[in-house]
């Protein structure tokens, strides 16, 4: 069975899914983006990632030729074209083709790009025996020159922190800001726990507010746990007791060595398993259905 993309209102073969070069998005980087799941046919927090997506658009004065309703329905039936239950799904809005100059006005229309594919899972022991990451030399973007709320398409600070990883032989990093406080990995932000509290960075260190992050922290809530959201160090994340990344695609993965330092136990915390455990849960209900005629109760 072909793969159908969704590409400015059709549904084309991945071979017929083209952009032109002059497209502002491959040039310079300029337009928006969402990596969204799909859990049992349940699109996960979808309205959540629209909400940052038309955000993002609002923030770099990109005009999203869809309304919310009519990007939902296409995010929708995309996963539906498909026949998938379980996926990922990449919601691109580039600025459009353009001219060779920065001036976005020469885009007159954006390109609205839906791929829902199968799952490419991370490999099962970073979940059962915790990763080993590295702080990098690299640091996160200023907020003041680009605001890490706007999930823009300009991600070379996260490819280059992704690349230092990568040289030092572990499969993500932490990169800190300007400051030296702990602001992120390369795609996925990082918590805390210490003494069975929870902390993450703000946004204003340099996180993206992710979705996974948000949900984390209203599950942690609902148990009971104390989450801040305060700046840290990385002699905080060394002492820390547990510490988890959380992403889309990665979901929470345990993170049980950092710059040699051992966390914890060495092991995947009991903090980090119960959220999982909780988040697994919430995966399959909190979102919109793909196949509202199949109940899934
Ligand atoms: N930080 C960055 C830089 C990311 O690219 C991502 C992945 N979109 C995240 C954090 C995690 O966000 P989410 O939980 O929304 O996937």
């Amino acid at each position: 069975m072909s793969q159908w993309i969704f590409l400015n209102g059709e549904f084309v073969t991945k071979e017929n899914a083209k952009v032109s070069v002059y497209d502002h998005g491959f040039l310079y980087g300029d337009g928006v983006f969402e990596g969204i799941r799909v859990y049992a046919g349940n699109v996960f927090r979808l309205r959540e990632h629209l909400v940052r997506l038309y955000e993002s658009a609002k923030s770099i004065l990109l005009d999203i030729p869809y309304t919310f309703e009519e990007m939902q329905g296409h995010v929708v039936e995309t996963v539906r074209r498909n026949g998938l239950k379980d996926a990922y799904i990449r919601l691109v809005v580039s600025r459009g083709e353009g001219n060779l100059g920065l001036d976005p006005r020469s885009c007159k229309r954006p390109n609205v790009i839906i791929i829902a594919e199968q799952l490419a899972l991370y490999p099962k022991e970073f979940y059962e025996t915790g990763m080993e990451v590295v702080t990098v030399a690299t640091r996160r973007n200023r907020g003041d020159a680009l605001n890490p709320k706007i999930k823009s398409l300009n991600y070379l600070n996260n490819v280059l922190i992704k690349i230092e990883a990568t040289l030092a032989g572990v499969s993500e990093a932490l990169t800190l800001n300007s400051e030296g406080y702990v602001a992120e990995g390369s795609g996925d932000n990082v918590f805390l726990v210490k003494r069975g509290e929870l902390f993450t960075p703000p946004s204003y260190v340099g996180a993206l507010e992710g979705i996974t992050r948000n949900a984390i922290i209203e599950i942690a809530g609902n148990l009971g746990y104390a989450v801040h959201e305060q700046p840290f160090t990385r002699h905080d994340v060394y002492v820390a007791d547990e510490v988890f990344l959380t992403g889309t695609a990665a979901e929470i993965i345990p993170v049980v060595k950092v710059d040699g330092r051992v966390i914890g136990t060495g092991k995947p915390g009991a903090h980090t398993l119960r959220l999982l455990a909780a988040f697994k849960e919430l995966v399959v209900r909190d979102g919109v259905k793909v196949y509202p005629e199949i109940s899934t109760t």
